[in-house]
């Protein structure tokens, strides 16, 4: 099917659109089990670093289904598909030099690497949100938990499907014991660490610095 397509180079390279947001672009991929945290934390750091100044984009499971998914159901297909897509439009935003936040469960080890694959070394982050089932149970922040146990949701991560944990996230965050701040702190900085992001933040680096 794509035996006639060559891929167009482009002028303006992704180092280009990058280096005019004074950040580094980057896949942070939040996993993990419905109610750890993921949605809350990946929000609460687009937003820290949108008011920072510098410029990201939030992808968020349930979003994503109702609009570019919405085609896609649960078969084991659809869900490689669905991880699939998300991947690509990721890589899509980092190429155009934007920090990407994703929140999916995405249990599956090789569903993960899939995307993982799609990225250069050090662009995709894994952040495994390590709740324990247990916290995310009492949680139950969309009642899914309780359709689970009365059979009423079959094939349930953590209830009746397996969550596969990550080997080696480059970072573990359980937030039945970190604040909401705390896990912020610690996400910041090691994107800050890493430069991703600058020691200033962006708006005042923007302004007051040109040497990025
Ligand atoms: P997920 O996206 O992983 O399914 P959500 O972020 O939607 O999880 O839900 C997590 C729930 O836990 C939210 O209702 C949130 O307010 C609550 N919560 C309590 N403490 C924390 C914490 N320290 N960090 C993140 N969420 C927390």
């Amino acid at each position: 099917m794509t035996n006639n397509l060559v891929w167009q180079d482009q002028h303006v390279s992704r180092e280009d659109r990058s280096s005019i947001k004074h950040q580094k672009p980057c896949l942070l991929w939040f996993t993990g089990l419905s109610g750890a945290g993921k949605s809350t934390i990946a929000n609460a750091l687009d937003l820290a670093l949108h008011n920072m100044g510098y410029h990201t984009f939030l992808l968020d499971g349930d979003n994503v289904r109702h609009g570019l998914n919405k085609d896609l159901g649960f078969s084991d297909t659809d869900r490689v598909e669905n991880i699939r897509r998300i991947g690509e439009v990721s890589k899509l935003f980092t190429d155009a030099g934007l920090i990407v936040l994703s929140a999916f469960i995405s249990p599956f080890a090789s569903d993960r690497q899939l995307v993982r694959n799609l990225f250069d070394q050090g662009e995709f982050i894994e952040v495994f949100m390590d709740t324990p089932l247990n916290t995310c149970e009492a949680r139950d922040p969309k009642g899914l938990y309780k359709k689970a146990r009365a059979g009423k949701i079959q094939h349930f991560t953590g209830i009746d499907s397996p969550y596969e944990r990550p080997e080696n996230p480059q970072m573990t965050l359980d937030t039945s014991t970190l604040t909401i701040e705390q896990c912020l702190a610690t996400l910041l900085s090691f994107l800050k660490e890493n430069h991703y992001i600058r020691e200033k933040h962006g708006k005042q680096a923007s302004t007051d610095d040109t040497s990025c």
